[in-house]
């Protein structure tokens, strides 16, 4: 064992509850992950001792709660390794992230007839706001295939580069197939045309450690509430060039310099991307749950799910009927199947009956359904804290319910 997963366990109250009367087995963190007492008890802290509104007042809260809030950018920075804290926008998570590069984008350098690249496997949060974009400015959007295992097909990805493509957004790793996709290759490709590329990294943060300049991703969005912290803040990373070139996203306080009826100036980085009040409570519990992850290593987080997700796998495979859906060959701890024609709700349904929580459906990657010509999944999602005999747990189960077809 890399880390005394016992031990961990206790740190997340929630996963000693029981639903039905079993002991609940909680598969579902590519939705959500469960939180480390530490991190809940960042917010009441703050709530309690510290609370008031950052970067407006003199008074010594507001310059306490201020600090904590920078001081969590840092966190975030050193954690994503960017150059620096400019660079670290905070948002409500991935999804606002993504709106906010493509509506700031659009405005800054898309014209009608430009061009988009995004990939079979995004999450809508991934392809909307490009169409939102599409409508608005007569945008294009090109879509890189992907083969029967749920890998982007690389050459396909290099034909759909012309002189009007303005950006790549890819994710890192799909929610629905696990796949950790060549990031760092496809970047590179995309720079070779002098593309910036966007990675949505909601399923990526948590699983493994990210180093943004490593990457040299332009842009980078993950969300909070994902990675063991709080719920309603999420990141986008932007490099500094690009963030300095790029106009607001939302109008309102703390993003203005000056204001007049007749004309405003914009705050310096990163404050000119966050109009309004900030959850600097999340923001502090974000950091608290940062330094968790970091504590227990990511490398020895990533190897605990790898290990897990190698053993689901092949232990569902012995199952009859069983179609695993993503077989990449360099995948996540995410495990989607269906099992001879038992339709994904009804054995979604019939799991939560055994105190087994997974998701079902589309997964919010309706176009991925289409290309795979299914409906949706079932889905196991494993976070650092899952164990192998939750693993037994779900294969249990799921042969349990099979019979009962
Ligand atoms: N992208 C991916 C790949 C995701 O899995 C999700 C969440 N399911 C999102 C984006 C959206 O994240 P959020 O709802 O936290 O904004």
């Amino acid at each position: 064992m890399i880390y005394n997963i016992n031990k961990v366990r206790e740190d997340f109250p929630i996963l000693g509850r029981e639903v039905y009367g079993k002991p609940l087995v909680y598969l579902d963190n590519g939705a959500t992950t469960q939180k480390p007492r530490v991190v809940v008890d960042a917010m009441v802290d703050e709530y309690y001792s510290v609370n008031a509104n950052v970067h407006r007042g003199v008074h010594f809260l507001s310059q306490q709660a201020t600090e904590l809030h920078e001081a969590s950018r840092e966190t975030v920075r050193r954690f994503i390794n960017a150059r620096s804290t400019n660079e670290v926008i905070f948002t409500r998570g991935t999804t606002e992230s993504v709106n906010l590069l493509a509506s700031s984008f659009g405005d800054g350098f898309m014209r009608e007839g430009d061009e988009v690249i995004i990939s079979t496997m995004e999450h809508h949060s991934n392809i909307v706001p490009w169409q939102l974009q599409a409508a608005r400015r007569g945008i294009a959007i090109k879509v890189i295939p992907m083969n029967d295992q749920g890998e982007l097909l690389l050459d396909e990805y290099e034909k759909l580069f012309s002189e009007r493509t303005k950006l790549v957004s890819i994710t890192h790793v799909s929610n629905v197939l696990g796949t950790i996709n060549p990031v760092r290759q496809m970047i590179t490709m995309a720079h070779e045309h002098g593309v910036p590329v966007l990675v949505d990294g909601a399923q990526g943060v948590p699983h493994a450690a990210v180093d943004v300049q490593d990457l040299d991703a332009d842009f980078y969005a993950f969300s909070g509430h994902k990675v063991y912290g709080p719920t309603g803040v999420g990141v986008l990373y932007g490099k500094e060039e690009w963030l300095d070139r790029l106009p607001p996203y939302q109008g309102g306080g703390e993003m203005i310099q000056t204001v007049t009826f007749e004309k405003t100036t914009f705050n310096e980085l990163p404050f000119k991307f966050e109009a309004g009040t900030p959850d600097y409570v999340a923001t502090t519990a974000l950091a608290r749950a940062l330094d968790y992850v970091t504590a227990l290593g990511m490398d020895n987080i990533a190897l605990h799910e790898h290990e897990l997700t190698q053993y689901a796998m092949n232990r569902l495979r012995e199952i009859p009927g069983m179609r695993l859906i993503g077989e990449a060959e360099h995948k996540s701890s995410v495990v989607s199947f269906l099992v001879g024609d038992i339709h994904h709700f009804d054995m979604g349904t019939l799991l939560d009956r055994l105190g087994i929580a997974v998701r079902t459906g589309h997964h919010c990657a309706q176009p991925l359904m289409q290309r795979l010509g299914i409906e949706g999944t079932v889905r196991a999602s494993f976070g650092l804290y899952n164990t192998k005999e939750e693993v037994d747990i779900l294969v249990a189960g799921v042969e349990r319910v099979s019979r009962m077809f």
